[in-house]
């Protein structure tokens, strides 16, 4: 079986023919890589959860083209419409009372589905030659970190790995934001790309930010799946500081680091200044933009995971606009039970 596609027409219209038998196909997103399949065949479905190991209790994003798909899965309301017109296509993920038509196993037996229309080019493309809305949920074993690259799917799930379109990095590199609309008062269920005061900006009002959960429970749902404590671990243990000034304080001071412990930074360090404790680093952007950081945040960790270092260490960034949604990322990556 073929496994890597590039985006050609003829490539595209193979996938497509992949996804209308039933099967999955990773395909890219401006945000991250998902894991596609027919969001209404429930036996698709079944295959994404299976590839990914992804708890029962954690329902998938549908994707949709457009207004008239998302009314085919969803009942969406005055605030919902005035969103989509705002942010779609783009990385907003609204939650919605669903329509029957929606499979349970998509939502976990839920009364509402996460719906959102993506901006990619390629995904798009894909959406419009198939006719119908696509699950994809990021294309990782569940609980791991992103991929952002063709490659990264590759390295997760080895040579038996779904096909891939590749479609270069993806350019955001974090997941959309969720916001749940489904009772009165909205929340934001993750963080992400569109930032909580705009969403407020056009709702005309407050968003309700709810704290995480704790860790996934498979024999349980969660109240909210989207707000788990622990998510996008790598395999070394990660250990986060709250600004870049903590950080240099602890390797200035700290006698214990681990040789070959890695350390990630926003932007480039003089290493100098840390001449003799066998540390390596990386940075996150030249310049220590926020998007720049947020679109290579997951392919460093991935990076800085395969040396297997005994520890990693990344600052958090200043709490606001995308810099919170890579924060909420770092937190959950550096979760411990
Ligand atoms: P991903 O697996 O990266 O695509 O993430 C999808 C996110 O959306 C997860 O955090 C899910 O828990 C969340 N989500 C999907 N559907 C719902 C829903 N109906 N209600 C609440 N959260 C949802
Ligand atoms: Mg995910």
């Amino acid at each position: 079986m073929q496994r890597d596609f590039g985006v050609s027409p003829e490539d595209l219209s193979c996938v497509v023919k992949i996804l209308l038998s039933g099967q999955i196909v990773a395909l890219p997103t401006e945000t991250v890589y998902g894991l596609a399949c027919l969001a209404l065949d429930e036996f698709a479905v079944a295959k994404v959860y299976k590839a990914k190991q992804r708890p029962a209790n954690d329902p998938l994003i549908i994707h949709v083209s457009d207004l008239r798909e998302t009314k085919l899965v969803c009942r969406p309301d005055q605030r919902a419409i005035s969103l989509i017109e705002a942010f779609w296509p783009g990385p907003l993920t609204l939650v919605l009372p669903k329509n029957r038509i929606v499979p349970p196993i998509v939502t976990s037996g839920l009364s509402t589905v996460a719906v959102r229309s993506p901006a990619h080019p390629v995904f798009r493309k894909v959406l419009n030659l198939v006719n119908a809305p696509l699950a994809a949920p990021s294309a990782n074993p569940f609980g791991k970190v992103s991929p952002t690259k063709a490659e990264h799917i590759k390295q997760s799930f080895g040579d038996e790995h779904p096909p891939v379109v590749n479609g270069g990095p993806t350019q955001i590199g974090i997941e959309s934001t969720v916001v749940d609309l489904s009772s009165k008062r909205a929340r934001i269920l993750r963080p992400g790309p569109i930032d909580v005061d705009a969403i407020s900006a056009i709702l005309g009002e407050e968003l309700e930010i709810p704290k995480v959960n704790g860790t996934c429970d498979k024999f349980k749902t969660p109240l909210s799946p989207g707000l788990l404590a622990k998510h996008y671990q790598p395999e070394s243990p990660l250990q986060i500081f709250s600004n870049n000034e903590d950080l240099m304080a602890y390797l200035k001071s700290e006698p214990s680091i681990p040789a070959a412990t890695y350390v990630i930074t926003h932007s480039p360090l003089n290493e100098i200044c840390f001449p003799s404790k066998g540390l390596k680093f990386m940075h996150l952007s030249e310049t220590g933009n926020p998007a720049e950081i947020a679109k290579n945040f997951f392919a460093i960790l991935r990076e800085v995971d395969t040396h297997s270092p005994p520890r990693i260490l990344c600052p958090l960034l200043p709490d606001t606009g995308i810099g919170s949604a890579v924060n909420d990322r770092l937190r959950k990556a550096s979760y411990k039970d």
